[in-house]
């Protein structure tokens, strides 16, 4: 099964609490954030990991808690 965890050097995040919402999408301004759909489920994943800057605008956006400040342990 993929693997819904993403994360860069600055935010992590777990796909499977996703909303879909996109507002994370619509809010980096770096495009590290994008979209995935399968039939029954959407959500966030990383397509640009090295392009994040850390402006943690993302975090602040996620009314769903899905994605957090620093890596995955
Ligand atoms: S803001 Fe949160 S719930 Fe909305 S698409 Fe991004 S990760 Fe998913
Ligand atoms: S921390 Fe900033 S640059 Fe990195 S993914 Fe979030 S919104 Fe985009």
């Amino acid at each position: 099964m993929r693997n819904r965890n993403f994360q860069t050097k600055f935010i992590s995040a777990t796909g499977i609490r996703c909303k879909a919402c996109w507002k994370c999408v619509e809010t980096c301004p770096k495009d590290v954030i994008g979209k995935i759909s399968f039939l029954f489920h959407k959500h966030a994943i990383i397509k640009n990991p090295g392009n994040c800057v850390g402006c943690l605008r993302c975090v602040s956006v996620c009314k769903y808690g899905v994605i957090g400040k620093g890596r995955l342990s």
